[in-house]
């Protein structure tokens, strides 16, 4: 099967757009589908995180688009508001090339208000969680009349979260007549259920690439009662990796084992849903810009997300079900490079350690594990707040600018900028944080002064 974009129906725009982000083949899952996705026909797709499910679904339903006609005729259904974002970003960035696309994002744990505000500016493409759709159809501040494409993203996890009913209702409001794109990282009975309720002669396409798993290394570590976090350590000693992710069960646990790392000189952040929304964007762009070097998280918390060079996952428990770990050592290994997924467990958890036993995964010990002394993992960058964003006009290129004007900092100082609606993160280099914070808190920003706070 051929794997270039270019032997798709797409436009000259799309595929000059694709090369220029630096999207040269499709991968599988976007090999397989977009054929049937761009011929009009439902799709039930499976496969693992960061396959690039996004713009197999984003590509298709871009290309279907009609600008001129401003309804929203796509919805895209997703399980957290933080997919949603990235979904949204994502297709925002394959839209580059057409001008005009709307998209909007319409999620709960945010006012409803200025929602309604921007529904009334209207939008070609919806990208939401569930219930907070379901909330807009009802009020009927959402019509879905011109709707013809339907995406279930992360199917899977929206039927763990509850949404099944939420997602039953929202299509009571749509049209009858219209495409079903569904993924799901795992094909259970409840899926092929909604299937079968929801699309028509449905196309299915697994792929099951062990290419990729193939280039995550997972181990397993037998440790003993309260040992865990010194483990954790040891491993992070040993393999030093760049940034890893944390797995364990509980919002209290995550906490704890930040709070443990962090006094040994480790930048780690707890993610859960205990957080207020804004708190776990906070802890989100520390982790992705290089402020932080781990994240302990429960599972809905970090599902889906895009961290790009993840290089190690921990399960500082054995993962519930084998799907759950399937998921969680997914984010690791990407794009080719090798990651590594390690597991620890406790005698008590042997039997569950044992059902994970095959040709695959290394049980080790621990004593192979070397113990190092003054060992810290310091995160390169700190994370600047600014309190303006994109509703202030304020541009990436503005902060860089005002940053590194008048003999200020270097360039290569300062690491990732976000720019959300009214907050705007910027990482700066460690040892440059000081000089940043007084620059941008006594400078101006496009003639502004903008409040400016370390995170
Ligand atoms: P999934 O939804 O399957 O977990 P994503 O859609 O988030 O995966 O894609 C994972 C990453 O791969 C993203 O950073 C995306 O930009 C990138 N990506 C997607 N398609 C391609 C491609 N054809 N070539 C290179 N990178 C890609
Ligand atoms: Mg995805």
């Amino acid at each position: 099967m051929t794997t270039k974009f270019s032997s798709l129906p797409l436009s000259k725009e799309m595929l000059c757009n694709l090369n220029e982000i630096g999207y040269k083949e499709m991968t599988p899952i976007q090999a397989e589908t977009l054929p049937f996705i761009l011929d009009g026909k439902d799709v039930i797709a499976q496969a693992k995180t960061g396959s690039g499910k996004t713009a197999a679904f984003g590509i298709g339903l871009l290309t279907k688009l009609q600008v001129k006609k401003f309804r929203v005729q796509t919805l895209i259904l997703c399980p957290t508001r933080e997919l949603a974002d990235q979904v949204a970003k994502e297709i925002r960035m394959l839209a580059r090339a057409t001008h005009n696309i709307k998209i909007l994002t319409l999620c709960g744990g945010t006012a409803f208000g200025p929602q309604l505000g921007s529904l009334r500016h209207g939008a070609h493409i919806i990208v939401g969680t569930p219930g907070r759709i379901l909330k807009h159809l009802k009020k009927e501040t959402l019509s879905l009349q011109d709707m013809d494409t339907l995406v279930l993203d992360e199917a899977d996890r929206m039927l763990d979260m509850g949404f099944s009913e939420e997602i039953n209702e929202v299509l009571a409001f749509a049209p009858k007549e219209r495409q079903t794109l569904l993924f799901s990282a795992t094909y259970t009975k409840e899926i092929l259920g909604i299937s079968s309720s929801i699309q028509n002669d449905a196309i299915s396409v697994k792929t099951i690439s062990t290419e990729t798993t193939n280039k995550i290394v997972e181990r397993f570590y037998e440790v003993g009662q309260g040992q865990k976090i010194n483990t954790l350590i040891n491993i992070f000693s040993n393999f030093k990796p760049q940034n890893v992710i944390v797995f364990c069960n509980t919002k209290i646990q995550a906490d704890e084992i930040a709070n443990k790392l962090q006094n040994k000189k480790i930048d780690a952040l707890a993610i859960h849903g205990d957080l207020e929304q804004y708190e776990r964007n906070d802890v989100l762009v520390q982790f992705a810009n290089k402020s932080a070097t781990v994240l302990v998280a429960t599972d809905v918390a970090a599902r889906g997300l895009d961290i790009k060079e993840l290089s190690m996952v921990v399960n500082f428990d054995i993962p519930h079900s084998e799907e759950t770990y399937t998921h969680r050592i997914g984010r690791t290994g990407r794009a080719g490079a090798e990651g590594l997924a390690f597991t620890l467990y406790e005698s008590f958890e042997i039997q569950n350690a044992d059902e994970y036993k095959n040709e695959i995964r290394l049980f080790e010990d621990i004593d192979s594990l070397k113990v190092i002394n003054g060992f810290e993992m310091r995160s390169e960058n700190i994370t600047l707040v600014i309190e303006g964003g994109k509703k202030n006009k304020v541009r990436a290129g503005d902060i860089l600018g005002a940053l590194t004007g008048e003999a200020g900092l270097k360039s290569n100082s300062i690491g990732k900028i976000d720019i959300y609606e009214r907050q705007s993160y910027v990482a700066i280099e460690n040892s440059k944080i000081d000089e940043a914070y007084e620059k941008l808190k006594d400078g101006k920003i496009k003639g502004k002064k903008f409040s400016v706070w370390i995170l």
